[in-house]
């Protein structure tokens, strides 16, 4: 992950990740982080730019980092994303991310009035526009939508908007912010979000040619392989890192500003060993191992791991003392998708209580096994 900046021009209610007068990264930056992953490892890798607000730092920026990254490191088969609100999209920044088909990920509560209210207001408007500037140049966007204890009550009218709207739907729950007095205020609880996540999939099952819920896709995806396959459901603090604006190295883009957080900084061209020697690093490590013995006991371990760090410790100043508060949210969509899958395949072999066929009315419903199938044939 590369955050050029901190910065953002956007005042959303429940941020917790910008910073204002935040300086943008250099081009110097870029060229030591060059410098330190040619012999870091070996394994390909996305750069996801994210911020603050990625695209304050301009075209020049793009045209001359992209280049950097892409030949320098062509033994990292590089890849490229960016997480961006819009606002500062131009002709000019779409073209050079056009270059190097960059996915965008952007941000949406909703319906215009639901939006603004809770991310500033004209955001809905700057965001399209942004957004017609990105499509015209061919760029792919996919929004997601961030969840909050306001929000959450207009559930319906927000998975209608995403639906009519063609978009696909991929949710955050916001998060306490660590930056605001009244920390959770807009944080969605682990029971609100695990009710949610059910409702999205029931809603979805039932919709399923019209829209594409991608955090089910991703949790069905966890418990019928047995793996994680988004970052909150692995070990990413072997995987993930990312450089700040001054090139402090952290583990991950949540982290960044954060001083006990910092693992290094590309200039001295750390090993992967260093990072882990680091007190941030090994901090990282011990999640790991509590995870390990706290959550021996829990069937959904192997694909959840835990959920992420940054839920965990981020809050208590590094200290671990518990897993992902969103551990209730994720057993309950984990069990709800495992139990649902198991009835299913008993019904399809007409092995119900009742030892009859299944019937017609559970059979015409969507289940997870269409869902699976779908997924598959795409
Ligand atoms: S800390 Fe959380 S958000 Fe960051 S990479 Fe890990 S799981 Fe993902
Ligand atoms: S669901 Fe909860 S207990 Fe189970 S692995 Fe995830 S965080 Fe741990």
């Amino acid at each position: 992950m590369i955050i050029p900046t901190l910065g953002c021009p956007s005042k959303c209610a429940y941020c917790w990740s910008s910073e204002v007068d935040s300086p943008i990264m250099s081009i110097d930056t870029v060229k030591e982080t060059v410098e330190w992953l040619k012999n870091f490892r070996n394994d390909p890798v996305t750069f996801t730019f994210h911020g603050g607000e990625p695209l304050l730092a301009g075209a020049e920026f793009y045209r001359k980092a992209l280049p950097l990254l892409t030949e320098n490191l062509q033994h990292l088969t590089p890849n490229f994303a960016l997480q961006t609100n819009l606002w500062r999209m131009t002709p000019e920044l779409a073209d050079v991310l056009a270059e190097y088909k960059i996915p965008i990920g952007s941000s949406l509560d909703g319906p215009r009035e639901l939006n603004d209210l809770q991310r500033s207001e004209g955001y809905y408007e700057r965001t399209m526009k942004g957004y017609e500037i990105a499509k015209e140049h061919g760029l792919q966007v996919q929004f997601i939508c961030t969840f909050t204890s306001y929000s959450v009550k207009f559930k319906e009218d927000i998975f209608n908007y995403f639906k009519d709207n063609g978009l696909t739907l991929k949710l955050h729950p916001a998060l306490p912010s660590l930056r605001s007095d009244d920390p959770d205020k807009w944080a969605l609880s682990p029971q609100e979000y695990g009710e949610l996540l059910v409702y999205l999939m029931d809603k979805y099952l039932e919709n399923m040619n019209q829209i594409e819920v991608r955090n089910i896709n991703d949790y069905c995806r966890c418990v019928l392989t047995g793996r994680g396959t988004v970052c909150t459901f692995v070990d990413c603090m072997e995987n993930t890192f990312a450089v700040g604006p001054d090139g402090n190295i952290y583990p991950c883009y949540r982290f960044v500003g954060m001083p006990e957080f910092v693992m290094g900084n590309v200039r001295d061209h750390p090993s992967q060993q260093d990072l882990a020697a680091s007190p941030a690093g090994q901090r990282m490590r011990r999640y790991k191992d509590y995870v390990d013995k706290e959550c021996k006991g829990c069937k959904h371990i192997r694909y959840c791991r835990g959920g992420c760090p940054y839920n965990a410790i981020a809050p208590t100043g590094g200290e671990i003392k518990g897993v992902d508060p969103h551990c209730l949210a994720y057993k309950r969509i984990f069990d709800e998708i495992g139990d649902r899958f198991n009835q299913e395949m008993m019904g399809s072999f007409g092995l119900g209580m009742t030892g009859s066929q299944p019937s017609a009315s559970s059979s015409s419903r969507p289940g997870i096994m269409s869902l699976m199938k779908r997924m598959i044939a795409k």
